[in-house]
């Protein structure tokens, strides 16, 4: 039976390069019947409201959801599009793995990391305090009449909620992927030493859950600060790494340099009823239209829905076939060549067609 998946196209180059990747998946022969749904800015003209009802409804529905990237356009109303989306759904673990392919420029080989971040709470909860404003104040002052410390008047205000709840579910969930993909180690990180009552508590959630699988996956523990030195120095120390929002918001984009860009980074989001997969990078709006830029991290997504809902032989295919075309370096996007300005570079359907060759 064809697995019934919500499509959005998303905003900028989003269409184009869901476009190569629901190409690619098609031509594994996995049977796919899409259901295309609308947010941003499609969606705006169309239903007057960035994130449409409708389209929350349809990944509920199917539970699956291939996402092109969409803008926020500022002064909406939305923090972002798409932090709604991951609110709404419930969407708390977002997967990013960071893996070498021979033939992308990058300054290390044979890494093959995975970053998994809570996506639910942490200074990215959404609660903010503007400075100068009535509210503003009234916390500071109840925070100066039962803290030992001052804010200063003029000062701006962001939450940083850390619970024990949301903490031990993201560690579980790194646990859990790093049993079922055969990782050998997680490595939970943290500034517990600053920050005792919110990353200290992410800790003491990461250790108490690490004990539960205690004999199966070795666990680490690190600092944040050390951990970027550590992960520029000696990445391939290190194997899955869990943190909390803002950290794995950082370290990921971080962990994207180590392997070539934001071109080759895909991702995925999931919660307990549904997951959406989408590129790391964004809507590029510069390049909307010109078929130019490269779908790779959109397919890589693609082949990382595919194992998820069980067509792992599909999945380990279409992954063989993208990095052909990336260790072969010709039919490549104008990102992936030693010369950015390269005329031979191929265009974003080119190279999906090429990787569609490649498929066997
Ligand atoms: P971006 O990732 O869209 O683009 C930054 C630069 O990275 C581009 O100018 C381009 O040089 C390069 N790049 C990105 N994708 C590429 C690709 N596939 N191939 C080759 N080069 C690529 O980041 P931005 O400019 O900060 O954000 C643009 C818009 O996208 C914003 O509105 C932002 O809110 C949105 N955004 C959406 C998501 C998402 O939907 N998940 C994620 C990040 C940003």
């Amino acid at each position: 039976m064809a697995h019934k998946i919500t499509l959005i196209p998303g905003d900028g180059i989003g269409p184009e390069v869901t476009e190569a990747a629901r190409k690619c998946i098609e031509a594994t022969g996995v049977e796919i019947d899409w259901e295309e749904a609308y947010a941003g800015a499609e969606a705006k003209a169309e239903f007057g409201e960035l994130l449409p009802r409708k389209t929350l409804d349809s990944i509920k529905k199917n539970k699956v959801a291939l996402k092109g990237p969409i803008e926020t356009p500022i002064g909406e109303g939305f923090r972002s599009v798409n932090v709604a989306i991951r609110h709404a759904l419930d969407l708390y673990a977002c997967l990013r793995p960071a893996k070498s392919y021979p033939g992308v420029k990058s300054p290390y080989k044979d890494i093959d990391l995975v970053v998994v971040r809570e996506n639910s709470e942490d200074l990215y909860a959404g609660i903010e305090f503007e400075k100068g404003k009535p509210e503003t104040r009234e916390i500071i002052r109840k925070i100066d009449a039962c803290a030992e410390k001052t804010i200063r008047p003029d000062s701006g205000i962001s939450i940083k909620p850390i619970s024990e709840f949301a903490s031990k579910r993201i560690v579980k969930f790194a646990f859990e992927y790093a049993l079922k993909n055969k990782r050998r180690k997680i490595t939970a990180i943290h500034k517990a030493n600053i920050m005792k009552f919110t990353d200290g508590l992410f800790l003491k959630c990461a250790r108490e859950v690490a004990g539960e699988y205690a004999g199966k996956i070795i666990f680490e523990e690190a600092l944040i600060d050390n951990m970027s030195m550590q992960l520029v120095q000696k990445p391939n120390n290190y194997d899955v790494l869990v943190l909390p929002n803002l950290y794995g918001d950082i370290i990921s984009d971080l962990c994207a340099g180590l392997v070539g860009g934001l071109g080759v980074a895909p991702g995925a989001n999931f919660g307990d009823e549904a997951a959406v997969f989408e590129a790391v990078h964004g809507s590029a709006p510069k390049y909307k239209g010109k078929n130019k830029v490269n779908p790779t991290a959109m397919i890589l997504s693609g082949m990382l829905m595919l194992k998820y809902i069980g067509e792992e032989k599909a999945a380990a295919r279409l992954e063989d076939a993208v990095g052909a075309v990336l260790a072969e370096g010709k039919s490549v996007t104008y990102d992936l060549k030693p010369n950015r300005d390269d005329p031979a570079a191929a265009g974003t359907q080119e190279m999906a067609e090429a990787i569609i060759k490649k498929i066997k």
